[in-house]
């Protein structure tokens, strides 16, 4: 039960971060949402929860406007309980294709912005005596795949970080943890079909062999279970869980 609790979700617009403020919500959170795109109709959405619902379009490649972000939860919502570092982005280049800029962007929104959002939450959550700090990572985070070499690099770091934040407050009340999901289908991996699509392949082979190559499950991982860990990471049964990196991902770090 997450009552009186308020939580910020970074990239909540859609996918996983959206999966996961509904959860939230649905588990008694006010939830602030970042994020691009219809953001009056996912707000009219989370609304039916019943709880507080926000939005603030801070652009997470910006420390100053991640930094305007948290000062505007803590003045309109009265402080910041959980913490989902959820934003993220792709691109798919061998390394010495790799755009610089899209190399500086990845870990600008990958990585960079977990700094910033934890190291501003962290002295409220302190205060309080309390606090939930989410990092989405990934199977990259723990494993390389050909063609991603920013976004594993970035992964692998929100790994690094999130660990070193669980020590730094392992003798408090606040946790900090990383969640690796498999393939999820969202528009961040429908984009990854489209290329097999673009290259050949029918939809069904695609998204098969999407799945075929990585996740023995051969199943989508999906945001509304996503949220369940998330709620279970927010819960006290989840307390003395810290640092971990804790994959849900149809079988895919197993082998
Ligand atoms: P998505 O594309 O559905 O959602 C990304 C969200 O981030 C959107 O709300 C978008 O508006 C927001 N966003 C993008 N750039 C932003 C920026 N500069 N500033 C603020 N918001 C920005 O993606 P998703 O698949 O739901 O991914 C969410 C997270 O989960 C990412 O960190 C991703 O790396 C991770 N992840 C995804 C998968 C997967 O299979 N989809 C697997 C493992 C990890």
């Amino acid at each position: 039960n997450l009552k009186g609790k308020i939580a910020l979700v970074t990239g909540a617009t859609s996918g996983i971060g959206l999966g996961i403020a509904h959860r939230l919500a649905a588990a008694g959170a006010a939830v602030v949402i970042n994020g691009f795109g219809d953001v009056e109709r996912v707000l009219v959405e989370l609304g039916q929860h019943g709880t507080r619902v926000g939005h603030y379009p801070a652009d997470m490649a910006d420390p100053q406007q991640i930094a305007e972000m948290l000062a505007y939860v803590e003045r309109e919502f009265g402080g910041l309980d959980i913490l989902v570092n959820n934003a993220g982005i792709q691109h798919v280049e061998a390394v010495e294709e790799f755009p610089v800029e899209r190399w500086d962007a990845i870990i600008a929104i990958n990585l960079s912005s977990v700094f910033h959002t934890s190291r501003l939450a962290l002295p409220g959550m302190r205060r309080r005596g309390w606090g939930r700090i989410l990092n989405i990572a990934s199977t990259h985070g723990l494993v390389a795949s050909a063609g991603k070499s920013a976004y594993v690099a970035a992964k692998h770091g929100v790994i690094g970080l999130t660990k070193s934040i669980a020590l730094e407050t392992a003798s408090t009340p606040i946790t900090c943890n990383a969640i690796c999901p498999g393939w999820v289908l969202t528009p961040l991996v429908q984009q990854q079909i489209l290329a097999r699509v673009e290259a050949g392949a029918s939809p069904e082979a695609a998204r098969h062999d999407l799945l075929a190559e990585k996740q023995p499950s051969l199943e989508f991982v999906t945001p509304e279970q996503l949220g369940e860990l998330a709620v279970f990471l927010c819960s006290e049964a989840a307390a003395q869980v810290r640092g971990a990196a804790w994959n849900m991902d149809g079988g895919w770090l197993a082998q």
